[in-house]
Formats: structure tokens, sequence, C-alpha cells
């Protein structure tokens, strides 16, 4: 079931997100339904914050590049963090230009560091300690953001900040029209 995605504005995405234990009911249909979100609005991730439930669940699709037909691969890497936990930063600090389905519109280089150690529970409560590259350790650290009631424009420079600041303000507005489901600000 694809869920309505909350904008910018948003109380429920300035919350800290609570971590949550196998008690948890039906998590796997709440992946399922994650997923089916993220592709249904064509991103490469999804933290359920974002769909209005401020629980430490985040999903992750990876673009995965063949370097024999120099193309992506049709299908994204899948995987599931729940109660993340970022231990230690690999590698040196980086730009890449980020967006967020709940920044629609909104495109800015973030500096983040290349690799993370991230310690998290699969969708069967077993505990993972992981490190981890590139576009997956980027697309982690973005999503980990949200379920500390960060987006990406928190981390722009106070110029850059300033510079989005009317887009942003269009968001939370409801002005910004988009291809997926969005659910109104309260
Ligand atoms: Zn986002």
């Amino acid at each position: 079931m694809i869920l309505p995605i909350v904008g910018y504005g948003h109380p429920t995405l300035r919350k800290v997100a609570e971590p949550i234990d196998s008690n948890y009911p039906n998590i796997k249909q709440l992946v399922a339904d994650m997923f089916e979100t993220m592709y249904g609005a064509d991103g490469v991730g999804l933290a359920a914050p974002q769909v209005d439930l401020p629980i430490q669940v985040i999903v992750i699709g990876v673009p995965i590049f063949n370097e024999e037909t120099k193309e992506y691969n049709d299908t994204l890497e899948e995987h599931v963090m729940i109660n993340p936990e970022i231990l230690e930063a690999k590698g040196k600090e980086q730009y890449y230009n980020e967006g967020c389905l709940s920044l629609p519109g909104i495109h800015e280089d973030v500096l983040r560091p290349e690799g993370i150690v991230v310690r998290y529970l699969d969708t069967d409560f077993q505990e993972h300690t992981e490190e981890i590259h590139g576009m997956y350790a980027r697309i982690a650290q973005h999503e980990i953001d949200h379920l500390n009631g960060k987006v990406f424009t928190d981390r722009l420079s106070p110029l850059r900040k300033a510079m989005v600041k009317r887009k942003l303000g269009d968001v939370s507005s409801g002005k910004v029209k988009t291809a997926y489901k969005m659910k109104a600000t309260k």
C-alpha cells in the first residue's frame, strides 16, 4: 500500500523518532509499504517519519552502476535498518547533490563523510554492525538524519539556507505539486 508522504513543515519530520522492538506489530508489512511508497515516488530512500510514523525505521534502494554495461542496473539494491546508530565516520567528507521526497523541488550539495560504521537491527530484530561506503552510506546518512528530526537543508551553509528558504516555504504551504501523494501539513 502506498502511504502519503509528509512535506517540510509537518511536525512529524521534526520529532526524534522512537526506537522499536520485536513487539512492534507487522514490521514486515510496514517495510513493504515503505518500499512501495519509495518506488512510487521514484525515491532511493524513505524514513518512517516521512510517512508520519515517528519510529526508527528506514528503507534504502541503492542504484548500482554496472561497470561492464556502463549503465545503472534496472533494480535497486534494497536495505532496511531499524534503530540505526552511526558509530563512526570513515573516509573523507564529500559533497553530493541531495534531494528529498519531503522537500520536492529542492536539490542542494550536502557535505557528508564518504563512509560510516553503522549498527542496526534487521526486520527479524537481529543486530548487525557494518562498514558501508558510497551511495549506500550517503542515503543511509540522509535517512538517519530524518530519525533525528533533521532534513538535508539543515546541513547547508547560512547563505544556501537563506537561498532555499522561499522554496521551503512553498513546500510547507502546499504550493508545490508532486507526482506522488502528499499529506497536508498540519
Ligand atoms: Zn529525505
